[in-house]
């Protein structure tokens, strides 16, 4: 099969679309929430699963001016990308011992670092390189994840890296934390992490620290705390259309679009008669004579296991509930006796406004949050982008 006919096969089997138009209006409605802020689209695990380069080209468009990964690996494929302007920051925040530190020196990434042996793996990399690094220092304000603690720990990292910013072996741009618990308004760590946050920082600057930029702001924080905001923010799920937490309110709330639709051919539509066991385990039973629609998607392509006989698909015109087990490449719906064609649209998820779920109905349904759904979607379901 050609690779054009085999995609084809494969955006007839299921497909993610992509709404770059949604994500760009995303990321202006964020910017006009932060409006004294500067944006970092945080475009990590290939941009939450909705495919990194794109939604990296589309971001940047609609004004951000950082991108944020996880991995170098991440960012430095970021940085190859020849369709992103050169003059975009692009930083990375999960780096363990051996790590590529002198590419990342040479593609002039940003690079956290939380501890000792983070710092001098890098200044090695920039004496190597003879370039000096940009690095950014991350304080533990309390998340207890990432991070440096405060006390001797931080004073000896910004000793540290101030003694190397003299040398010329780098530069310090930033001072950074993260927060715990921002998508749950008025839990008290907030507080206590913002001030700490202050703390942390105004030390760093007695001591010489002169930052780019400060920042604490994920996208709860971004939405809803708008003291979180200082320099920059760096929000993630929000840009994608998603609320971090149904506790803090839904994406329409904050004048956000899901961007992702996923959706799939119905393989077979078959009668069956009542008594019929359904899928792995028969933990469905056709309760009289009906229809069963097979849906050709499964934990293999992300569709959680948990979310059997629990999951929301439109098919049909109608919210149907996943018959039984979600096995590894496809699962049943109850069609109740409609016949709609094999080869018409199933719909599991997207922006909810033709009557289909949304993510968040999909994570309810599996136990989680709706990171987790958008996230896992597989490769092997193409991405298709629209208004680009
Ligand atoms: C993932 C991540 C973000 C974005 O978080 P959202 O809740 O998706 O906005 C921001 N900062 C760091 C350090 C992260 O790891």
């Amino acid at each position: 099969m050609s690779e054009t006919a085999a995609r084809r096969d494969a955006v007839t089997r299921a497909r993610a679309e992509i709404d770059l138009a949604a994500l760009r209006a995303n990321v202006r409605a964020l910017r006009e929430r932060a409006p004294g802020a500067a944006l970092m689209a945080v475009v990590k695990a290939d941009a939450y699963g909705h495919g990194a380069i794109p939604c990296a080209r589309a971001a940047v468009e609609a004004g951000a001016t950082w991108l944020g990964t996880a991995t170098p690996q991440e960012a430095l494929a970021l940085r190859a990308d020849p369709e992103l302007p050169d003059d975009v920051r692009i930083m990375c925040w999960l780096w363990t011992p051996g790590g590529p530190w002198r590419e990342a020196v040479e593609a002039g990434l940003d690079v956290s670092v939380s501890g000792m042996w983070a710092l001098e793996e890098l200044v090695a990399a920039a004496r190597d390189a003879a370039l000096p690094a940009r690095v950014q220092l991350k304080a533990d304000t309390g998340l207890g994840r990432n991070g440096c603690q405060p006390g001797e720990d931080w004073a000896e990292l910004v000793r540290e890296a101030l003694r190397a910013e003299r040398e010329g072996l780098l530069r310090v741009t930033g001072l950074w934390s993260h927060f715990a618990c921002a998508d749950e308004p008025g839990h008290p760590s907030i507080a206590a992490q913002l001030t700490r946050f202050r703390e942390m920082t105004a030390y760093a600057e007695q001591q010489g620290v002169r930052p780019e930029v400060r920042h604490i702001a994920n996208s709860p924080a971004t939405l809803t705390l708008p003291e979180t905001h200082f320099d920059l923010v760096r929000p993630g799920i929000a840009m994608y259309g998603v609320s971090p937490s149904p506790e803090i309110g839904t994406p329409a709330d904050f004048g956000l679009r899901p961007v992702m639709t996923l959706s799939a051919s119905l393989a077979l539509v078959k009668r069956v008669p009542g008594g019929h066991g359904v899928s792995y385990g028969h933990h469905y039973t056709t309760p009289g004579d009906t229809t069963l629609g097979l849906v050709p998607l499964g934990y293999a392509d992300g569709i959680p296991r948990h979310a059997s006989s629990a999951g929301p698909v439109l098919a049909g015109g109608k919210w149907r509930t996943v018959a039984g087990r979600i096995a590894m490449d496809q699962f049943v719906v109850d069609l109740g006796g409609e016949r709609p064609e094999p080869g018409s649209e199933a719909v599991l998820f997207g922006p909810g406004d033709r009557g289909e779920p949304t993510a968040e109905d999909w994570a309810r349904a599996a136990g989680t949050i709706a990171y987790e759904i958008v996230t896992r979607i597989g490769p092997r379901v193409p991405r298709v982008y629209v208004n680009e």
